[in-house]
């Protein structure tokens, strides 16, 4: 089915974030994606910070191209245990990821973007909140935008539509249970 193109007047693309410390972000994000793939809408996810784990996503979002893709642009987790990669690299990722959104968002071919981890790339100081910020003031009116992770800056809840905070409660993590396959990568 052919996809439909993202520039539409009737809809008002909304800013939505997904924030807070509890499960359920990106899986969010997805969630909203596969929606939207419904209708056959285009959605792009640019991944910042996270690297190229063996998430499942990757691979099943592969079986709905050309409606939805999903762009890796992080070096892996910034200032964690394991990371070995240079400050400048983790930064030059984050502003090509940015730089790849801010071309995408104009190519009018989308209906969604999503930013995953963009809130967690703007709290360790890979980006600056200005410089998203500036890309917001760019949307085209009709595209939607998700920006997800923990943390999220107090300026662009401000300017967001929508707001979500995912609340820990209880996290298997706690009890010393690892990362399970299908449900948490
Ligand atoms: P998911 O990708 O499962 O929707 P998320 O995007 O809300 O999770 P992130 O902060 O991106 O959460 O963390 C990614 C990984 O950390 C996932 O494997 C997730 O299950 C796990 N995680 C999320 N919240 C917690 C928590 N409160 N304690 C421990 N681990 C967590
Ligand atoms: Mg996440």
């Amino acid at each position: 089915m052919p996809i439909e193109k993202g520039s539409n007047k009737e809809t008002r693309g909304l800013i939505i974030i997904f924030t807070g410390d509890g499960k359920g972000k990106t899986t969010a994000a997805l969630g909203t994606a596969l929606r939207a793939v419904g209708f056959n809408f285009k959605v792009l996810m640019i991944q910042f910070v996270k690297g190229k784990y063996p998430y499942g996503e990757h691979t099943s979002v592969k079986r709905l191209t050309p409606h939805f893709e999903i762009i890796i642009k992080g070096k892996g987790y910034y200032k964690l245990p394991g990371d070995n990669t240079p400050e400048e690299e983790h930064k030059r990722a984050a502003h090509e990821g940015l730089a790849l959104v801010r071309e995408r968002m104009h190519s009018g071919d989308y209906h969604l973007i999503i930013l995953d981890e963009i809130n967690i790339a703007i709290h360790t100081g890979l980006l600056q909140v200005e410089e998203v910020l500036d890309l917001l003031k760019e949307k085209p009116p009709s595209l939607h935008l998700i920006l997800t992770g923990r943390n999220a800056h107090p300026e662009l809840i401000a300017k967001a539509d929508l707001v979500t905070e995912m609340k820990e409660i209880k996290h298997p993590f706690k009890e010393g249970v690892l990362a399970q396959k299908g449900i948490d990568f």
